[in-house]
């Protein structure tokens, strides 16, 4: 039977990070691989992790199986941090942990078309494993246009998709620091897409994988909180992986917001089921260790600072960026420092994308995509320098 399937396509970022490694030139930059790096160029583990995880070795008395909710201490603990004050919506909100982002995507998408949701409203581009997850699950999907050519959102095509849905239809939106274009909605806009989301009775799931990446915790959570506070029922999926540097414990979190607490416990059964049937129980290192973190006053003071000095840096390179608007005419590099988060667009052709490669030993995804936190003090004038050569003329 095996032999009955066919190749797939190699994923082109994984590619690309072979590519990268093999690569002998010194001064090579990495803008590839989404991940946060310190201006010395690591993605080391924090502070707040380490010292939680040592607590948790000193502490855990088993490794006993917990259940397809998994650490319920983790997901308690975070949501003061996304849902604010009333962390349950008046007892009508219920989390459960997933393996990362990813699995609290899936999950938010198998539970939607388990209740009868068939297509979802996408914005494009977007994070390239949504469309994969969708069409894995087997839901149709209807695209609308993310952002405009001026490096802003396209509010009219979000609220047209959300206005002329259908009543078996979800929408899936980015909550902050949108991958890969860094453009999110601002407040005003998005207290425009709560009431069309009330209005036209229309599912949202909010994907939030760089919650504190942006502007701030508070901040960065605003726009989920404006839907949420619109709208009767929604689908929330959460990553850690990123806000606690955890990405390979793969630490996740799935909310679930019914319109009346009495609801609750049938839809997070669903959730339940799916869990079981598809990796049974998360992982739990990783949770336990955001409770210790979140639980622990100190260490929670210690996360918010190192999550401070992330999002300070990555502004002051947008800014830098930004700030070369004018060596590099015709990419908007100003518009980056309006823009959130790791990643940024950049409006470059596969030509010049390749000669950035070949010529000045800079990666970036075929898509234009840039991770900004790639750059630093070190390399930031050499990559301008660069975008320069291979867009002049
Ligand atoms: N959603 C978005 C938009 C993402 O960019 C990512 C990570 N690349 C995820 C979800 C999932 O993150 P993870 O599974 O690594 O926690």
């Amino acid at each position: 039977m095996l032999e009955n399937l066919q190749a797939q396509a190699p994923d082109a970022l994984l590619a690309l990070i072979k590519m990268h490694a093999e690569d002998p030139r010194e001064n090579k930059i990495d803008l590839g691989v989404g991940v946060y790096r310190t201006n010395d160029g690591a993605t080391p583990v924090f502070r707040s992790i380490k010292e939680a995880e040592q607590k948790l070795i000193d502490e855990q008395d088993s490794k006993s199986y917990l259940g397809p909710e998994g650490d319920t201490g983790f997901t308690a603990a975070l949501m003061p941090f996304i849902f604010g004050e009333d962390a349950t919506m008046g007892g009508r909100i219920e989390g459960m942990q997933t393996p990362g982002g990813t699995g609290a995507v899936r999950l938010a998408v198998a539970l939607a078309q388990q209740a009868g949701v068939t297509r979802i409203h996408m914005g494009t581009p977007s994070w390239p494993n949504h469309a994969q997850i969708l069409a894995d699950v087997g839901m149709d999907i209807a695209p609308f246009n993310h952002a405009t050519k001026d490096g802003s959102a396209d509010l009219d095509a979000v609220l047209d998709a959300i206005r002329n849905a259908k009543p078996t239809d979800a929408v899936l939106l980015h909550g902050c620091c949108h991958n890969p274009t860094g453009v999110d909605y601002t407040t005003g806009e998005w207290d425009k897409i709560a009431s069309a989301l009330a209005d036209a009775g229309v599912l949202p799931i909010l994907d939030v994988a760089y919650h504190g990446l942006g502007q701030g915790l508070d901040e960065d959570i605003a726009g989920v909180r404006a839907v949420l506070a619109a709208v009767p029922e929604a689908l929330i999926a959460y990553s850690c992986d990123k806000n606690f540097g955890l990405y390979r414990d793969r630490v996740g979190a799935f909310y679930m917001m019914a319109k009346e607490p009495n609801q609750l416990d049938a839809i997070v059964s669903n959730a339940n089921s799916l869990a079981r049937a598809n990796w049974s129980m998360p992982p739990d290192h990783g949770g336990a260790a955001v409770r210790h973190v979140l639980c622990d006053d100190t260490l929670t003071g210690e996360w918010l600072d190192e999550l401070t000095e992330m999002r300070e840096r990555m502004r002051r390179v947008r800014e830098r960026l930004a700030a070369a608007d004018n060596e590099v005419p015709g990419l908007n590099l100003a518009a980056l420092a309006e823009q959130n988060g790791l990643f940024a667009m950049l409006p470059l052709t596969k030509d010049q994308i390749a000669k950035l490669r070949e010529d000045h030993a800079v990666y970036m995804a075929g898509s234009g995509r840039i991770n900004v936190a790639g750059l630093h003090a070190g390399n930031t004038d050499k990559f301008i320098a660069a975008l320069a050569d291979v867009t002049q003329g």
